[in-house]
């Protein structure tokens, strides 16, 4: 008798789900990035108790076709890359077609879509895996997902939560530098009815810098801006009179993906050199911009870490960009522009 099966897919999923889903702020990730590919220009985001009774996303995009809902939760089901070689320049934030069987299995998740081209709705209701509903729905174009009892099948992992506050601290800041890398996006963010931000969308990203950082540090900014035939960037750093005492401050956008560059962060403090005090970071936004070919994001299942193929050239331009900014506001004298 044989010992070996293949999984079921329910458990294959609940074990996805380890990875794809550690705490509130990965469904909200998740849920938010497949909102931005889908074009949105306004996403609703709405918690309760840290996420653990309820996150509901709701976005104004192209929305899922009826015959396509099932399918939208099922493991390695994704619209947005088909062959291997569409791995080697992804577009979208979202690839990996994990996310949703993943949530949906740990979770009571309802699905309320209506798609651009037939205008039709259509409600799926998903309990820990097991579809419950599935039916036809009134709605605006666009998704709206909710979901609730976050974990409420894996007691293991519900312990391991922390406090309401740690919870929605990790699910807020992920919001605030997606919000910072989509000015041309509105979003709000409402925990337990009142609202921790609200972005307009205008494609001002000075704008949302003063909505997350409050106007004063707005008015502490520089522009940076500056490409070579591989990469562009454009962004604000602050002026070395403004800093924090942490690396919180920065955040940096490759191709509309808020990552977490050591390289990045590197090559801006180089470039403030003896600038900040000793310990102080400054408060930064940095997007750059290049052909997907030159980045590997398929390096850990959160997306968040990259790999540059061309680093020392990337390193190089955003040390003359952040020391051009500088100079310009006389804080590193003319002449040392030319390294
Ligand atoms: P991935 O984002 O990697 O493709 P997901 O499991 O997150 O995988 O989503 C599966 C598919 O469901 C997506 O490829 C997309 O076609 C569809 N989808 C999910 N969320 C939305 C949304 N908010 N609007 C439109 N389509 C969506
Ligand atoms: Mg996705």
């Amino acid at each position: 008798m044989s010992k070996i099966k293949v999984l079921d897919e329910q458990l294959a999923n609940q074990i996805a789900a380890g990875e794809v889903v550690e705490r509130p702020a990965s469904v909200v990730k998740e849920l938010v990035e497949n909102a931005v590919d889908a074009g949105s220009t306004t996403i609703d985001i709405t918690i309760e108790e840290g996420g653990l009774s309820l996150i509901r996303v709701t976005d104004n995009g192209g929305g899922i076709e009826a015959s396509d809902i099932q399918t939208a939760f099922q493991r390695h089901a994704t619209s947005k890359i088909s062959t291997s070689s569409d791995l080697f320049r992804i577009a979208s934030l979202g690839f990996r077609g994990e996310a949703l069987p993943s949530i949906a299995a740990v979770s009571r998740l309802t699905c309320v879509s209506a798609d651009s081209n037939s205008g039709l709705a259509r409600k799926l209701v998903i309990e820990g895996g097991h579809i419950t509903a599935d039916e036809p729905a009134n709605a605006p174009q666009g998704t709206d997902m909710s979901v609730k009892d976050l974990f409420y099948n894996t007691p293991a992992r519900l312990k391991y939560m922390k406090s309401i506050q740690t919870e929605l601290g990790h699910i807020s800041d992920y919001i605030n530098r997606l919000a910072l890398a989509h000015p041309g996006i509105a979003f709000t963010l409402k925990h337990n009815g009142s609202t921790l931000l609200r972005t307009m969308g205008t494609g001002d990203r000075l704008q949302v810098i003063a909505a997350i950082y409050g106007t004063s540090a707005a008015k502490a900014m520089l522009p940076v801006s500056a490409s070579d035939s591989d990469y562009e960037l454009t962004g604000y750093i602050s002026k070395p009179d403004l800093t924090r005492a942490n690396r919180n401050g920065i955040t940096v956008v490759v191709n509309g993906r808020y990552i977490r560059s050591h390289t990045v962060n590197q090559s801006l403090l180089q470039a403030y050199h003896t600038l900040l005090p000793i310990n102080r970071f400054p408060l930064v936004v940095l997007e750059l911009g290049m052909h997907p070919g030159l980045l590997d994001v398929n390096v850990h299942p959160s997306k968040m870490e990259v790999r540059f193929s061309k680093e020392a050239e990337l390193r190089a331009l955003i040390e003359r960009a952040v020391r051009e900014a500088l100079v310009s506001q006389r804080y590193i004298p003319g002449a040392s522009t030319g390294g």
